[in-house]
């Protein structure tokens, strides 16, 4: 599929068969098994400016964390015990811990059993080997937008030729690599989604994480408008079908609008679901865009979420 296709697809009037094909793909080379992971998102600092997020460096009302080492393990070993199998290490854009620590922390996760995604942005090729090293299986950096004018706009602090190169990188030193986008950013179009699911494919990523944008009170994009669950999904499906084998995770932020919406984004071709294990009262200040949360309980969470996946027919893993 080339780009003016994709962006035809993507304005179809009935999208079902689409749907279709692309659950069809997914149970051909995913099965019926959604795959669980936790979320530790350990620090909430970040040096970055990027204009959408509740966590950019201008924000003086987000309340900034760094989760100690032994916090960070400990909800890696709650996590394990409850049955992940992936625990994903996420921050904000900030050398909160030397990277021998980090390692470390990736190190110990491992010595638990469960697989370990990084998500810390951009990082030398010198710190993605160490971690590397030390046993991070995945490394997950979303390119946000393929335009790299609407790139330039919304992230001050950076180039899009960084960000592809720094994700060049990462696949280079064999990690699963993981990318995505946000639908619905102001001055994106169709043909701008159709780039960004083509940048996916070019980048041969393995995870592709594709969520609506929602605004954040304290960014400079407060007043836009949030981005179409619709047209998330329709994306997550051509995702599926351009990258038959990748994991495809149903977005947190796509659970964050409607309940009911991440059910059935799980029909479109999806395969993983993200789940925040952050323990109070961190979660609440890990603030990218708003969301309603509960009081942390990872064994609790863990399984009402195995019940509603088992309820839609699938295998909880
Ligand atoms: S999107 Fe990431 S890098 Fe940008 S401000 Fe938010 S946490 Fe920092």
């Amino acid at each position: 599929m080339d780009k003016k296709e994709l962006a035809e697809l993507l304005a179809l009037e009935d999208f079902e068969p689409i749907y279709q094909k692309a659950d069809e793909v997914r149970r051909k080379t995913k099965g019926d098994i959604v795959d669980i992971r936790a979320i530790i998102e350990y620090s909430n600092i970040c040096v970055r400016r990027c204009r959408y997020c509740g966590l950019n460096s201008d924000n003086k009302n987000a309340s900034r964390y760094k989760m100690t080492e032994d916090e960070i393990l400990d909800t890696a070993r709650q996590a394990a015990e409850a049955g992940y199998k992936t625990i994903v290490l996420q921050s904000g854009e900030a050398p909160v811990f030397k990277i021998q620590e980090l390692g470390e922390i990736v190190r110990r996760i491992k010595d638990m059993g469960p697989a370990v995604t990084v998500s810390c942005g951009e990082l030398s090729y010198e710190e993605l080997r160490y971690l590397k090293e030390c046993g991070a299986d995945r490394y997950l950096l979303k390119h946000e937008t393929a335009d790299p004018k609407l790139y330039a706009e919304l992230h001050p602090c950076g180039t899009l030729k960084e960000r592809v190169t720094c994700l060049r990188t990462i696949s280079g030193l064999g990690y699963e690599t993981g990318s995505g986008f946000m639908i619905g950013l102001p001055g994106q179009s169709l043909m701008t989604i159709a780039d960004d699911l083509l940048l996916l494919k070019e980048l041969n990523c393995q995870m592709a994480g594709i969520g609506p944008f929602i605004p954040h009170p304290d960014t400079p994009l407060k007043d836009e408008k949030r981005g179409s669950t619709e047209l998330t999904k329709r994306a997550v499906a051509l995702a599926r079908l351009l990258l038959p084998e990748a994991n495809l995770p149903v977005t947190t932020a796509l659970g964050v609008i409607n309940k009911q919406e991440k059910e059935s984004a799980f029909a479109c071709g999806a395969n993983v679901i993200m789940k925040k294990v952050t323990p109070d009262p961190y979660r609440a200040a890990y603030e990218i865009y708003p969301a309603q949360l509960e009081k942390c309980d990872i064994e609790g969470d863990r399984k009402r979420l195995e019940e509603q996946i088992q309820a839609l027919g699938r295998i909880p893993v």
